[in-house]
Parts: structure tokens; C-alpha cells; sequence
């Protein structure tokens, strides 16, 4: 079945369906809009000091493995986001099309962090209590199911296959992974009608846009 993204068209025609493939200037351009819409950063992890910090306290609470996290993770912390990718440059695992699943979902906990009465207020209850952690985490993989309908009409990862990811890698006991379950269940039926979370939203406004 060929890739096919539902757009509008933007002269207020109907629904029309055309091919979207990600392009590193696409990707470039997401990201600076972002930047400029909430006030967000991107920062190179390697060249971070208070990354290294956050990766010791992210080991010593037990959330994630100090060596992988550094490696591998995207950690958005307050309005700044640590990426291990430069956008618009493909490098395993974050191609093209991740690091805008990436966009959406880091932008999704800004927004959190926002309705959470700010940064410091938002750091303390993801990292201090596992159960908000979850649902933060949960909700912000909705972004994953709404992009995929967007993109291809359709959901392709399945609720197990996140619920796998966030309960292999946020520290997490077995009722706030149910938790999470819970919620990415009613996430996949809002992305299914269409629904957007708010960071989501923003970029396929962008996207859509840009194509
Ligand atoms: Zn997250």
C-alpha cells in the first residue's frame, strides 16, 4: 500500500491524499518552528554538562541504565531538549521520520510542563513519582499514534509495542505500566477519529505546510 499522507489542501477543497516523505530541510524547518513556537532549545548532549549530571541522577534513582541513557535517549528537560541527532541528518535509529516523532513527543512534555505550573514543578513529579511518569509518558506517545494516522491513514504500532518501550525504560513497577496501558489504550482510539495532542498538532500544521 503506498505511504499516504490525508492533508488539506489549502485552498479548502476537499481532503485531498498525497505522498509525504520526510526531507532533511522538512526536518531542519520542524524543528526551528518549534523552537521559535515554545520557546524550546535543542542542545547537543555530548557538549552537556548538566546532561552528565542528569544521567547519574537518572542511574542512581534506577529509571534507566547511566551508559545507555547517555547513548541513546532524547531527554527534554524543562524547555530544553538533549538529542543524540542533529536534525535533517539521518543516523540509527532516529531516521528521517523518527526525529519527527521525536519532535512531537518532546514538544508534547513542554506542554506538560506548562499545564504542570512550570518546569521545576514538572521535573520534580516526573522524576520523584513513577506513577505520574507513566501517564506523562503515555500521553506523550500518543504523538506516535496521531502521526502514523496522519501519515498513513492508519495506526501501525500497537499499544504492546509502547507499552513495551515505557516499561523497559522508565524505571517503572508493574501497576504504573498498567497505568500507562491504560491510557495509550484511550490514545489510539482518540488517534483513530483524529485527535491531537497539542505539540502533535503543531506539527502537522507545519508539515502539512511544508509538503
Ligand atoms: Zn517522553
Amino acid at each position: 500500500m503506498p505511504r499516504l499522507a490525508r492533508l488539506h489542501h489549502r485552498r479548502q477543497c476537499a481532503d485531498v491524499l498525497v505522498p509525504f516523505e520526510p526531507t532533511s530541510a522538512i526536518v531542519r524547518g520542524l524543528y526551528d518552528h518549534l523552537q521559535r513556537r515554545y520557546g524550546s532549545r535543542l542542545v547537543d548532549r555530548s557538549e552537556s554538562k548538566p546532561f552528565q549530571v542528569l544521567a547519574d541522577l537518572v542511574s542512581l534513582l534506577g529509571i534507566a541504565d547511566r551508559e545507555s541513557y547517555l547513548r541513546r535517549t532524547v531527554t527534554t528537560i524543562g524547555h530544553t531538549i538533549y538529542a543524540p541527532f542533529t536534525p535533517g541528518e539521518a543516523s540509527p535509529p532516529y531516521d528521517l521520520w523518527t526525529q519527527i516523532v521525536v519532535a512531537a513527543h518532546e514538544h508534547e512534555h513542554i506542554v506538560q510542563a506548562e499545564e504542570s505550573g512550570g518546569d521545576l514543578a514538572f521535573i520534580l513529579r516526573y522524576l520523584v513519582s513513577p506513577s505520574d511518569r507513566a501517564v506523562f509518558e503515555a500521553r506523550a506517545f500518543f504523538s506516535t499514534f496521531e502521526l502514523e494516522y496522519w501519515r498513513y491513514g492508519e495506526v501501525r504500532t500497537s499499544v504492546d509495542t509502547i507499552t513495551k518501550i515505557i516499561s523497559g525504560s522508565y524505571g517503572l513497577g508493574a501497576n504504573d505500566v498498567l497505568a500507562a496501558r491504560a491510557a495509550l489504550v484511550v490514545g489510539l482510539d482518540v488517534a483513530r477519529v483524529g485527535g491531537l495532542s497539542p505539540a502533535t498538532r503543531e506539527v502537522i500544521k507545519y508539515l502539512a505546510g511544508a509538503v
